[in-house]
């Protein structure tokens, strides 16, 4: 665990550019994720509260390396960012994803995070629109979750993006609501279908009144613009407790289902018939 412990370290370091010969090290071995196979989806139900009934699923990225093991996302994407090979891995996760929930019997929804990088690559919509061609999914069960930091560079591009991808028919979360410098004025410029309330607020829902306040505030902001609105990592009866007693809309948290591979969740999508 202390080996383990010393990767992970190195790993930051080399994210923040201490070490350039271990950075270019994860980014050669990113670039060959892919052909190697190393690169893993696993999938986390998000809930609608008054009924507990699954909706639809967080798609998340693993890397397994194959002499470091596991390694965390919020390690590896943002190196993935700064050296462009994101690219290659959005579109693989999107099509991964597209294509597995296509062939699932069950119309559940997928949620699927786009990186500032790949929204202002430029093609995104049309590669989006390929996707869903080739694959054959219903456009209105992917929804793309964009975080504010990727609207923070070049505001009418990231607009003419958002707005192309959401006239194919896909919806768009805001992921990370509130930890942003704007959210509320990007709440307006941007078309979103739905918010996403970031967990460190939601983690503390039931203890900090702060917390509790901001949380309500945004289920009360949502309800008033007419979004339905998503809290993330509830982990707690007593969170969830609150959320339901809030009217917030859906939830997503260890307490209600820990990210897995599909074969986890063959029950829920591959059942016969609906509730
Ligand atoms: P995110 O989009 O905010 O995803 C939610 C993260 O919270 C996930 O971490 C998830 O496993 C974790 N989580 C869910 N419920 C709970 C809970 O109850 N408690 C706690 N403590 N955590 C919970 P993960 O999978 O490690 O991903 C971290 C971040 O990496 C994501 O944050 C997202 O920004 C990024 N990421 C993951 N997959 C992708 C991807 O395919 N593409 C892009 N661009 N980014 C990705
Ligand atoms: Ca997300
Ligand atoms: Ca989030
Ligand atoms: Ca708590």
């Amino acid at each position: 665990a202390k080996a383990e412990g010393r990767g992970i370290f190195r790993f930051f370091e080399a994210a923040m550019g201490t070490h350039l010969r271990e950075r270019r090290q994860i980014e050669h071995d990113l670039r060959h994720a892919i052909p190697r196979d190393e690169l893993r989806l696993v999938f986390q139900p998000q809930t609608r509260l008054n009924s507990e009934e699954i909706l639809g699923f967080e798609v998340l990225l693993r890397w397994r390396h194959g002499t470091r093991g596991d390694i965390s996302p919020s390690v590896f994407i943002p190196v993935a960012e700064e050296c462009g090979v994101i690219l290659q891995l959005g579109e693989w996760v999107l099509r991964t994803a597209c294509a597995e929930a296509a062939s699932w019997h069950q119309p559940l929804a997928i949620a699927v995070n786009v990186s500032r990088v790949q929204l202002h690559n430029g093609n995104l919509p049309q590669l989006v629109q390929e996707i869903l061609a080739t694959t054959g999914l219903a456009p209105e069960r992917l929804e793309l979750e964009v975080t504010e930091t990727a609207l923070i560079k070049d505001f009418d591009r990231a607009l003419a993006t958002l707005q192309q991808i959401k006239a194919l028919g896909v919806k768009l979360a805001m992921d990370d609501f509130g930890t942003g410098y704007s959210s509320l004025s990007n709440l307006r410029a941007f078309p979103f279908d739905k918010i996403k309330i970031d967990q460190s607020f939601v983690r503390s829902v039931d203890s900090n009144e702060q917390s509790a306040t901001i949380v309500r505030a945004i289920v009360g902001l949502a309800k008033g613009l007419n979004l339905p609105v998503l809290a993330e990592g509830v982990e707690t009866a007593d969170e969830l407790r609150f959320l339901c007693r809030e009217d917030c809309n859906e939830a997503q948290g260890y307490y209600l289902g820990r990210p897995g591979p599909i074969e986890q969740f063959r029950y829920l999508v591959d059942r016969e018939t609906a509730d």
